[in-house]
């Protein structure tokens, strides 16, 4: 990065704000995906919307493309820099700006982690909703830009349904606000397009969140089943008797053992699929559905079902669930996340093709998941010391993603396209829906410097490719415009 440049942004933000030492940047090149690195010219970590707008103003006038990051946390190469382009951190943008109760709203920066909003709020009996596996660490820039889910979303929805608002500055450092403190805006609704922007459309500098009561009763029921078969049967008939669990998480059994391994969660080893079922709200509503959840998952098979009897063992069982990811470790000295979604009655189907799939690579897929929602976490276990078996394993997840297509589903259930799917986005949209997203993000970033190069598969109209702006070849020829 040229000196010249490094000053003016040193000018900006001050001088610890901006790490330009290769020892400094080396923690910036990738997030947690791992597969995909690159090191940025410089790091930027601004602390107001002002010292923003004025990193991304130079960006704009230097047309340096710009990447912004919260955690790091996210698991499709979103954050991954633009090599020797400029990463914006928001980590220290972390504070919660306002809280009103009243309304049931809190403003937050955003670098403020997840969990931090649910605790700050507690005491007066509210929470955030949606809760990433990741959500000690993960922020809300984050999960805004991801859409994020979690657990809670079957019955909460995902992050989009709980952003009211954001300020957001667009890539020629302009300050915008979408949305606001009210739930109804006249026109388009450009809130809903920027979260789960990836992104690619500006960095959100502020964020106005809903907060919920919390439940007066929470219950879990665990459920162990001979199959993932009979475990899907019982989430498809939980649904269809006009049951809406606050989460249904299911486990295959590579996943139960690993999990059972790391944190001792008192897990039948010996069950082929396991199921937490949460139910939350009134406590006679919660003790009704408690009964019936149970009867149901007897119906379809489960050997096993236990009730949590205290806080404490609910809270072991979920604490299993929330290590699986890390658990892999035990099995595999890697895996590769994959992340997919399908209509939740195709869940049986879908995860048998996925144990065929899986045979037919010589690889293990261990499964551990948001079954509620149809949102599948094949965990594609290889060891990169073996000749070919990485290869195979990339191989086979997206052949896995292929099949979530075939079945109604989509390439992303909650973790984003980055840089890691977008080779699969021409496998569920037309050239004409490609193009169509190509001229939004173009009104955004007319000569494509936020985020360049993730999510959309190719070069599209308006100049679209990572790197400094050229103007594209179809421009030139005078058969396309920039606009
Ligand atoms: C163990 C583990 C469990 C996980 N569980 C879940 C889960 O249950 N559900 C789920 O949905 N995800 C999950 N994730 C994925 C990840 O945590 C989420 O995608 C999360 O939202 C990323 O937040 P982050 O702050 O780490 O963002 P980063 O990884 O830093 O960035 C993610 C994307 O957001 C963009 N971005 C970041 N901040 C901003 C901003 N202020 N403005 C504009 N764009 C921005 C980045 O450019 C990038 O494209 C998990 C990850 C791990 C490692």
């Amino acid at each position: 990065m040229e000196r010249r440049i490094t000053d003016a942004l040193r000018a900006l933000v001050g001088a610890d704000g901006v790490l330009t030492a290769p020892e400094s940047l080396r923690p910036y090149e990738a997030d947690a995906l791992n597969a995909y690195r690159a090191r940025p010219g410089v790091v930027v970590l601004p602390e107001t919307a002002e010292q923003v707008q004025a990193v991304v103003r130079l960006c704009h006038r230097e047309r340096l493309p710009f990447v912004a990051r919260g955690s790091g946390t996210g698991l499709s190469g979103g954050a991954v820099p633009v090599a020797d382009g400029v990463l914006i951190s928001l980590a220290r943008m972390n504070r919660i700006l306002a809280v009103d109760l009243d309304n049931g709203r809190v403003v937050v920066q955003p670098g403020v982690i997840n969990l931090e909003v649910s605790r700050r709020v507690a005491g007066a009996g509210l929470f955030y909703a949606p809760d990433p596996s990741s959500q000690q660490v993960c922020t809300i820039g984050g999960n805004v830009a991801e859409n994020s889910g979690g657990a809670h979303c079957l019955k909460y929805g995902f992050t989009v349904n709980h952003v009211l608002g954001v300020k957001l500055v667009l890539p020629d450092g302009e300050l915008v606000t979408l949305g606001g403190a009210t739930l109804q805006h006249p026109g388009y609704d450009l809130l809903g397009v920027v979260v789960g922007a990836e992104g690619t459309l500006g960095v959100v500098v502020e964020a106005t969140l809903r907060l919920l009561r919390l439940p007066e009763a929470i219950q879990l029921v665990m459920a162990a089943f001979a199959t993932t078969d009979e475990a899907g049967a019982a989430v498809s008939a939980i649904i269809a008797a006009g049951i809406l669990p606050a989460a249904v998480e299911m486990m295959d059994h590579l996943a139960i053992v690993a999990t059972d391994d790391a944190v001792h969660a008192g897990y039948p080893r010996d069950a082929g699929a396991l199921l937490l079922v949460e139910l939350d709200g009134a406590p006679v509503e919660v003790a009704g559905e408690v009964d019936e959840v149970a009867a149901l998952c007897r119906a379809h098979g489960a050997s096993e079902v236990r009730v949590a009897a205290t806080a404490e063992e609910r809270a072991r069982f979920w604490k299993g669930r929330k290590a699986a990811l890390p658990a892999m470790g035990r099995l595999s000295p890697a895996y590769y996340v994959q992340d997919g979604v399908v209509p939740r009655t195709a869940l049986p189907a879908v995860l048998r093709q996925i144990a065929a799939l899986a045979a037919e690579a010589g690889l293990r897929v261990a499964n551990v998941f948001h079954a509620g929602d149809g949102n599948l976490h094949p965990l594609v276990l290889f060891d990169p010391a073996v000749p070919g078996e990485s290869e195979r394993a990339i191989e086979l997840a997206g052949r896995i993603l292929l099949a979530c297509i075939e079945a109604g589903g989509s390439i992303t259930g909650e973790h984003g396209v980055g840089l890691d799917k977008k080779a699969y986005l021409p496998k569920m949209f037309a050239e004409a829906d490609l193009d169509t997203m190509g001229r939004l993000r173009c009104a955004f970033d007319p000569i494509n410097l936020s985020n360049p190069g993730k999510v959309f598969p190719t070069p599209r109209l308006c100049g679209e490719r990572p790197g400094p702006y050229r103007p594209h070849p179809l421009v030139e020829a005078g058969l396309a415009e920039l606009f």
